[in-house]
């Protein structure tokens, strides 16, 4: 036995895990989506279900249109569907009745289309505090997304206020994107970009998020693309991990099948609902 640590690996090995996250299901998702499928990158796309199918009104700057039930089932389905509240309503303003009420009505309609539990969700302006958050949690949520951007590539801390790295607008957005493709990383690092496709139209700048999807795409060896609640079960099944006191016994009392990295650079795979014994390597 001998002075060792672990490190969290994402699936295949890799070390580094990339994400998106928008809001609203305007019908600029459809661009989107079709850049994500292209580029093999996955996001999560949070819906208020009582505003779906709204019409922008003739002569508005920009189009805030969202699309309409049956069409997000289809454009959604290799994505994710996150819950983003009924009526896109500041929950911590309203009292807890009918706070859980919008967030549990659209859960109970977006889980329809989604046909399966929603698990993620983003706050609607990204207000939010404790009280929200409990009510979250009461409603099945496990993770739910800010707007405060930490500009690192740190595993988040609290499931139920995930910062992401940055909006896509950020003017550190590349400078953020090379960092992450070019830093050799030990630890294990997710770069996680929010936004609403409305905004691409709004602000003509369609070329940016594609320009970063062509950025990071061709790593697929090396970065793990998948949606946000992909992301957070991983996380949080590592955390689950059960470790006999000399470090030789590791139990998976979860789902998921985990790998970890070793400082005596082997890598194990931690099965699920299994127990793998870990070879002594002596310093
Ligand atoms: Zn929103």
């Amino acid at each position: 036995m001998g002075k060792r640590f672990d490190v969290l690996l994402f699936p295949g090995g890799k070390r580094k895990a990339f994400t998106l996250s928008y809001d609203d299901g305007v019908i600029q998702d459809r661009r989107l989506v079709a850049l994500c499928e292209k580029y093999h990158v996955k996001g999560t796309f949070n819906l208020g279900y009582g505003v779906l199918g709204y019409q922008s009104p003739e002569g508005m700057p920009f189009d805030i249109s969202k699309v309409t039930p049956a069409e997000a089932k289809e454009l959604y389905k290799n994505q994710e569907i996150g819950g983003h509240s009924l009526y896109h309503s500041d929950l911590t303003s309203l009292g807890s009745p009918y706070a859980i009420y919008e967030i549990l009505e659209d859960k109970r309609q977006l889980e329809k289309i989604a046909e399966k539990p929603l698990t993620m969700f983003a706050y609607p302006f990204g207000f939010y505090n404790d009280k929200v958050k409990e009510l979250l949690k009461i409603a099945g949520y496990k993770g739910a997304r800010t707007v405060n951007s930490t500009y690192s590539f740190d595993l988040p801390k609290d499931p139920l206020a995930l910062d992401p790295t940055c909006h896509h607008n950020d003017e550190k957005l590349f400078e953020l994107a090379k960092q992450f493709l070019e830093k050799p990383v030990m630890k294990a690092s997710l770069f996680y970009v929010w936004g609403h496709a409305y905004e691409f139209d709004r602000d003509d700048n369609w070329e940016r998020i594609e320009e970063l999807l062509k950025m990071v795409s061709p790593h697929e060896e090396e970065i793990w693309f998948a949606t946000n609640s992909e992301i957070l079960e991983y996380l949080e099944a590592y955390k689950m991990l059960e470790y006999s006191v000399d470090g030789s016994m590791i139990y998976n009392p979860t789902s998921t099948d985990l790998l970890i990295g070793t400082s005596f650079h082997t890598v194990e795979e931690i099965k699920a609902g299994t127990l793998t014994h870990i070879k002594d390597t002596p310093l």
